[in-house]
């Protein structure tokens, strides 16, 4: 198996874990992944940032006429999708036409298929900015990664560029007294010489803290589910999410695990 990267814009509709059946909208290069986060699990591969000069992200306007193509197509055909979502090739909110491409997006799904919901599959990394913060708070699921309880397993597991830290991202999820969803994906296994592992007893309670702090409206949580950068994770079985469910569902937080 090896890592994939999206060679479109717009890509799917594809039959998604959490999202169901989505359309999928790549805002990032299509050539190689742009993330301000180098995840060992990341399913694009490894983040080489430093490499690339020139990123060069896809106009807005291709975007608007892209997206309308497709959901005019996905209308015709009868077959529209249960969701429209920000994923692709890197963190989307990276984008510097981020918010007014949720607004051109809420616009299309409102006029071709209002049933359709709007998702945001974030990393976090750029709510200290209000615009972003604005345009995430437009959308129906606005779903932000938080997959550790402390900075050394932030650093190890997210290895998100130098100066984001999780206590200043934890300062953030904040902001959104409504209207979050936090994703976890939870993973262990060993790279570099060094045992990495959010699913520990400590790790948990760590990040269960967080997570009442935060008081997301609900909470997925889930395991690898293809090839990874960093070969041997371990897919954390089943019945194991489900007690680190069973853990969650006594703050009160609901929870769903995706498998
Ligand atoms: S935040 Fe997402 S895109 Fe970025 S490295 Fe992690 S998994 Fe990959």
């Amino acid at each position: 198996m090896t890592c994939f990267l999206f060679d479109k814009v717009i890509f799917g509709p594809v039959q998604s874990r959490r999202l169901g059946v989505s359309l999928g909208i790549n805002l990032l290069p299509t050539g190689f992944k742009h993330c301000s986060f180098n995840c060992i699990y990341c399913e694009c591969g490894w983040t080489k940032n430093n490499e690339i000069k020139n990123i060069s992200f896809p106009p807005a306007t291709i975007v608007k006429q892209y997206l309308e193509k497709k959901l005019q197509e996905l209308k015709a055909s009868d077959s529209l999708p249960d969701s429209i979502s920000f994923a692709g090739n890197g963190e989307p909110t990276l984008h510097p036409d981020f918010s007014e491409i949720i607004d051109l997006t809420i616009e299309l799904r409102n006029k071709y298929t209002p049933q359709s919901k709007v998702a945001v599959l974030s990393n976090a990394s750029m709510i200290y900015l209000p615009e972003i913060v604005n345009a995430l708070k437009k959308v129906d699921m606005n779903i932000l990664k938080l997959d550790a309880g402390t900075e050394e397993t932030f650093r190890d597991i997210n290895k998100a560029a130098s100066d984001i830290s999780l206590k200043d991202i934890v300062k953030n999820l904040k902001q959104f007294t409504s209207n979050l969803i936090i994703q976890t994906l939870f993973v262990r296994g060993e790279f570099n010489g060094k045992m990495i592992d959010n699913t520990s007893e400590k790790e948990v309670a760590t990040w269960l803290e967080i997570l009442k702090e935060i008081k997301p409206e609900r909470l997925m949580i889930y395991p690898i589910a293809r090839a990874t950068p960093v070969k041997g994770l371990e897919k954390i079985p089943l019945e194991e999410l489900e007690l680190i469910a069973e853990k969650v569902k006594k703050t009160g937080i609901k929870v769903e695990v995706y498998y």
